[in-house]
């Protein structure tokens, strides 16, 4: 999102952060406007998934060129218009392949992927254009659709034809093509909202949703929502409760935690653990200590799915790399009791032909151990761990029996289950890092959480610096 003279020009990812949050196109407007607003810079992981994109794109273009298509390649250097205009001078020249041409028509612009020319006859000649976009992912998401119907429409204006259908070549290098017409009435409506909501912007404020993370407003937000003790803060808590009670009048953490009375649409006990979060929170934020509450026993759950203990114990670990070619589970790390002194077993792969080895090394050490052990335990914290082993022993057909027999017979513990379900906690998130200020010291190392882990990960797969590891 741009001034351009004196109007806004939009693009496909305002579009796509739009349908993200409205929050964060009403900070991007109040910046593109000149607000002395200060965006936070890019996360580690997003600067590694531009890096990937580029080179998915990079790569998809050498096929292009080495499949003999004659391609031509626009700089994002020239300013909008002057590309836009540049990209009409070549439509018409008739190239096989256009990459990142560019589309300028007020309020929208921006620059295409890449224009493949197809056998339909439009404004051009014998001919007209279809677009392709690369993405990382396996799978299409909706927001793509969003970008590539903008882009489709854009391109029909300058070919005086509606293209049929749009192509995303995802990052498993199969293609994905869809109708435009299947999607245009949704597309269109989701940008003239946009259109209408930069026209005339409402009061927004900041909820949190799953782009948080990666969004540049991120710590505006969290500097909002700890100022105003926002009931956002409370861990657990879901958009729909945040609604209710504050409808109820219930606006602030701390007024949560003293709240004694009920709140409409929200069951008794939904709204006692709530409010024990959020007087547990609130306690610590005001510098105490950290604590935590039992919830009330259940047979089924939580605590008591805790089992004995058993010196053959194992606390299991992996870590995967999302950004390797279709992920890579690069870490597994099993600690145990080995003679009365903890040790520490790490089975490292680097490659799809290591990740079956390390798995193959893992199973005969599980085995090796439950034969010693028969009443040992594997706990590990949320479901990753488990579903991750699933996918190994079936990819690589090693351990698959094992794993079986291991699931049947309740070796696994998920501790986050236990957790989640036993007792609240203090700390603003119930993630293992959060938790550990009530086992243990801070961590010193460089590496503190598993996002840490992957970036650090990435970083020496780019390098190759062994101090990494
Ligand atoms: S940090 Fe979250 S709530 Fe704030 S603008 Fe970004 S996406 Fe919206």
């Amino acid at each position: 999102m741009k001034l351009e003279g004196s109007e806004i020009l939009l693009s496909a990812s305002d579009l796509m952060r739009f349908m993200g949050c409205i929050h964060a196109t009403a900070m991007d407007l109040r910046y593109a406007k000149g607000e002395p607003l200060f965006p936070a810079e890019d996360t580690e992981d997003a600067k590694i998934l531009q890096k990937q994109g580029d080179a998915h794109e990079a790569k998809f273009l050498a096929k292009l060129r080495a499949d003999g298509n004659l391609v031509i390649e626009f700089g994002r250097d020239r300013d909008l218009p002057a590309s836009a205009k540049e990209t009409r001078a070549a439509l018409f020249a008739g190239a096989d392949v256009l990459f990142q041409g560019a589309f300028f028509g007020l309020p929208w612009g921006g620059w295409s992927d890449f224009l493949i020319k197809v056998d339909k006859p439009s404004l051009l000649g014998a001919y007209s254009y279809e677009v392709i976009d690369t993405k990382l992912k396996r799978k299409p998401d909706p927001k793509h659709i969003l970008q590539l119907v903008l882009y489709s429409d854009l391109l029909a204006t300058a070919q005086g034809l509606q293209p049929e259908y749009a192509h995303i070549e995802l990052g498993n290098g199969e293609r994905f093509s869809f109708r435009l017409l299947d999607y245009a009435a949704y597309a269109r409506h989701a940008r003239s909202r946009l259109e209408r909501f930069v026209a005339d912007p409402p009061a927004t404020s900041p909820d949190p949703v799953k782009m948080c993370d990666l969004c540049r407003w991120r710590e505006v937000c969290q500097t909002h929502w700890e100022e105003s003790d926002s009931l956002a803060l409370v861990a657990g808590i879901s958009r729909s409760q945040r609604s209710k009670l504050i409808a109820a009048g219930v606006t602030t953490m701390a007024a949560l935690g003293q709240h004694n009375e009920g709140v409409p649409k929200l069951a008794e006990t939904t709204l006692n653990r709530l409010r024990t979060q959020a007087r547990l929170q609130t306690a610590r934020r005001a510098g105490g200590r950290p604590s935590f509450e039992l919830k009330p026993f259940d047979p089924s759950r939580g605590l008591a799915l805790l089992p004995k203990p058993d010196a053959g114990d194992l606390f299991y670990d992996i870590e995967g790399d999302p950004f390797y070619e279709n992920g890579l589970e690069y870490l597994h790390g099993v600690w145990f009791d080995s003679g009365g002194s903890g040790e520490f077993r790490d089975f490292w792969a680097h490659n799809r032909t290591e990740e079956k080895e390390a798995l193959r090394q893992l199973i005969v050490f599980f085995e090796d151990r439950l034969k010693r052990f028969p009443r040992a335990h594997i706990y590990h914290y949320a479901a990753y761990e488990v579903s991750a082993l699933r996918q190994l022993t079936s990819s690589h057909g090693v351990g698959e029996a094992l794993l079986d027999q291991m699931l049947r017979e309740n070796r696994f513990v998920d501790l986050y289950s236990v957790v989640s379900a036993g007792l609240i906690a203090s700390e603003p998130r119930y993630s293992l890092k959060n938790l550990e200020v009530f086992y243990m010291e801070a961590r010193t190392g460089e590496v503190k959480t598993a996002g840490g882990s992957v970036v650090a990960y990435e970083k020496w797969r780019e390098t190759g610096d062994q101090s990494i590891l």
